[in-house]
């Protein structure tokens, strides 16, 4: 993910002590690449490392005591920039009733949003009236409902046959009955959007005046909610955007494109399915937080020390994938000659502790060279799927590297074994965040 992207980038930055145009050329590349993998917008990406390369070739970091440390904070800086630099509040203020207006597509989380709203504003001292005006499914109005009963909040009786517009205007009339200072509507939502899901939307906005149309708009969706962002925005004029299921989104490409696309900034983010799941956004936390490499950063290191990094992180991603063959049975193989143990490569995965018979995969130096030779008799085919090793092809393979078919057969066994072992180890490491967020 791209906070494991940025650490592994910043890391070799790190490796430097005086920094020139060209490493942070290179690091610049890479900032990009891990934007666009974290499906940031294409254009946003290239803007942004621009703008971050205009800072960091400047004295800023050049003349530098710690000019990769200065690099990752200029990124920081950028990236809290890109999200709008402050946090946004809601606009309350203005006469009373204040209207909040909840849009966007189906199943991005409109009602349950409208319920979150409804408990912060109500823990603000406010009295919020819920509005059920999304009359294109009759269970979106007992969905309201039943979240009002949830919080203690009124939810006005809206007709299920009635006319969206009606139906928010006549709200006004049971928000002073109530006494409610805030309403807040929550409008029917399609697929797709449509024309006359936009032109409903248009005419509440005509009749209700809200201080806020909020978009909610999904995390998941990455670049695909910027797109429905732009195009409400184009139509209605956003105040804001709320971000669900942010707790799933391990790319952000949607918070972080969104204000630099549209230029409407996120204002709440959803992180849970709970009433009480909803926060308001902050850019420089949010920048910390992809920064914030913590536990990562230090299996990276450890990693660096004993194996080179990339390709240990390839390892464990094929690890984790079973995809692990002879090819990479070889590369090892070569690492360990080059510089320690399996033992120290698998110890690096959490939960690897707990396996025993680790020491008997530690082959001596002349078993290891005639491993290497082994494999490199063999096709590129038979690395890639060992299954199809026959015995002629055993045969085929001891001539070639000068060994007996027992010790193809014992090496094959041997990988077998490797291979399911390191399938466990993976499973018990998946477990654990630090391994998930490696990989
Ligand atoms: P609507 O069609 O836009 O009104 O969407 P709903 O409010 O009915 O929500 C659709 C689904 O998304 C429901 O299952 C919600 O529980 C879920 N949901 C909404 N917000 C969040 C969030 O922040 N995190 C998670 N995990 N689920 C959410
Ligand atoms: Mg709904």
């Amino acid at each position: 993910n791209l906070s494991d992207r940025l650490a592994e980038t910043f890391k070799r930055l790190k490796g430097h002590g005086k920094l020139s145009e060209a490493n942070i050329a290179d690091a610049l590349r890479e900032v990009r690449l891990a934007l666009l993998e974290a499906d940031v917008n294409y254009k946003v990406a290239k803007d942004f490392v621009a703008g971050v390369r205009e800072r960091a070739v400047g004295q800023e970091v050049m003349k530098s005591l710690t000019p990769a440390q200065q690099v990752i904070k200029i990124v920081r800086e950028e990236l809290s920039s890109l999200m709008g630099g402050q946090a946004e509040g809601l606009n309350l203020i203005g006469r009373p009733p204040q209207v909040l207006m909840m849009v966007g597509l189906q199943g991005a989380g409109k009602t349950t949003t409208a319920g979150k709203l409804a408990r912060m504003l109500a823990g603000m001292g406010k009295k919020p009236l819920l509005v059920p005006a999304d009359v294109q499914r009759p269970a979106a109005i007992e969905q309201l409902k039943k979240l009002g009963a949830q919080l203690g909040v009124p939810v006005h009786d809206s007709d299920p046959g009635g006319d969206p517009v009606d139906i928010c205007v006549r709200a006004l009339g049971t928000a002073s009955r109530l006494g409610c200072d805030a309403l807040i509507l929550d409008t029917a939502g399609r697929l797709h959007i449509d024309e006359p899901l936009m032109a409903q939307l248009e005419r509440i906005k005509q009749k209700l005046q809200p201080g806020e149309i909020l978009l909610v708009a999904d995390a998941m969706t990455g670049q695909d909610a910027v797109n429905v962002a732009e195009a409400f925005h184009q139509r209605l004029g956003l105040s804001g955007v709320v971000l669900t299921k942010v707790e799933g989104d391990a790319r952000g490409g949607a918070a972080l494109s969104i204000r630099a696309v549209t230029g409407v900034p996120i204002k709440l983010v959803g992180v849970g399915e709970k009433l009480d799941a909803l926060e308001p956004f902050h850019p420089d936390r949010m920048a910390g937080r992809i920064l914030g490499m913590g536990d990562v950063l230090s299996l990276v290191e450890k990693a660096a020390s004993a194996f080179e990094q990339e390709k240990a992180q390839a390892l464990a991603k094929k690890m984790a994938k079973n995809e692990f063959d002879l090819e990479d049975f070889r590369e090892q193989i070569r690492q360990i000659r080059k510089l320690g143990s399996l033992e120290s490569i698998l110890g690096m995965l959490p939960g690897a502790g707990k396996l025993k018979g680790m020491k008997d995969m530690q082959p001596d130096e002349k078993e290891i060279g005639r491993v290497e030779a082994i494999i490199s008799s063999m096709t590129p085919g038979e690395r890639a799927k060992p299954q199809i090793i026959d015995a002629s092809r055993r045969k085929r393979i001891a001539a070639g590297s000068g060994v007996t078919v027992a010790d193809v057969n014992r090496l094959l066994k041997n990988f077998t074994q490797a291979k399911k072992m390191m399938k466990q180890v993976s499973k018990l490491g998946g477990k654990r965040k630090g391994l998930k967020r490696l990989l």
